[in-house]
């Protein structure tokens, strides 16, 4: 049963059920699963036998990459943010033995990762057989997988969700469920502070889509949750301000956090997404700024592997 319903006084006021995304697969599992799906059959219908994508030492994409290539049998090719350093982080020593060729490439060097030219400077003529699948997943491909996670969610799940809450780090995933999910609305909570760039993404996919949902995306922060209309009300959203510090960043509030949801869940999480999710929807509902009684689903959306960086 991937959905499970919550009790802890974490989340005063409001039913609180999580789809457990994160037990999809041993290897390829959360929104990772869903954002190669399409990727992965493009490459296929291509008739290309290697992917090529990028991330940071620690990225969840890449660590998932490695392993769809293992099992699909697409060669793989991991661009890794900075200098290789004489001892891997776990997740990048996964990658290698899943057989995914790590290229590392300087700083200033992988800040051009969006713009043309980046594959051929890296790799020279060797990516012309191979598909490229952008940070994190986020590709057009990427944001149909979420919207197909939507839709199984809308159609298949047998509690009738008032609102769905999400990590957000380039908001793909938030873009897709917000397509799957129709009159349902998605609340996105911002793992980082990005300024309008999230926004942004999600826009110009919402507009791809063809789908507009009323209106601007409603936009508020977590410091502000005593004010303004209830989360939810107006429709799906972006939530910033809950990122406690930074990207992938622990402060001692959140990881004691952490452990009072594990106690009271036995659900496990990690800090960098579904942690801070948490954490905002908590902020959110002990502030009585969800309307009374919601049914809220979180999307687990995986990412464990990478708790491995913070022990
Ligand atoms: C990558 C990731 C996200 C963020 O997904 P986006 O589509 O980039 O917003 C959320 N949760 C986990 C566990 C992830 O690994």
């Amino acid at each position: 049963m991937p959905y499970e319903r919550v009790n802890s006084t974490l989340f005063p006021g409001i039913e609180v059920w999580i789809r457990r995304d994160d037990t999809l697969d041993p290897l390829i599992s959360g929104n990772k699963a869903y954002k190669l799906l399409y990727n992965l059959l493009e490459a296929k219908a291509r008739g290309l036998d290697a992917v090529i994508t990028c991330g940071g030492a620690w990225s969840n994409h890449i660590h998932a990459t490695a392993a769809a290539g293992a099992r699909f049998g697409f060669k793989t090719v991991g661009i890794v943010r900075g200098w290789r350093p004489k001892e891997l982080s776990a997740a990048l020593q996964d990658a290698e033995r899943l057989g995914m060729q790590l290229v590392f490439v300087k700083k200033s060097l992988y800040h051009r990762r969006w713009e043309e030219g980046f594959l051929e400077e890296v790799l020279g003529e060797n990516y012309k057989s191979a598909l490229f699948i952008p940070e994190g997943g986020s590709s057009w491909a990427g944001v149909k997988g979420a919207e197909l996670l939507g839709r199984v969610i809308k159609e298949s799940a047998s509690v009738n969700f008032d609102q769905v809450w999400v990590a957000c780090g380039t908001g793909a995933t938030f873009a897709g469920l917000v397509g799957g999910l129709r009159d349902i609305p998605v609340i996105g909570v911002e793992v980082l502070s990005a300024g309008d760039s999230i926004a942004n993404s999600v826009d110009r996919w919402l507009t791809m889509s063809g789908e507009s949902i009323s209106g601007a995306l409603y936009r508020t922060s977590v410091e502000e949750c005593l004010k303004g209309d209830l989360i939810g009300v107006e429709g799906s959203g972006l939530l910033s301000g809950g990122h406690c510090g930074g990207y992938a960043k622990c402060p001692k509030e959140l990881s004691s956090f952490l452990i009072r949801v594990e106690r009271d869940t036995g659900i496990p999480v990690e800090p960098v997404y579904t942690g801070k999710l948490l954490h905002a929807l908590s902020v959110s509902a002990k502030s009585g700024r969800i309307p009374a009684a919601s049914k809220v689903l979180v999307v687990h959306s995986g990412g464990l592997q990478g708790r491995r960086g913070y022990m």
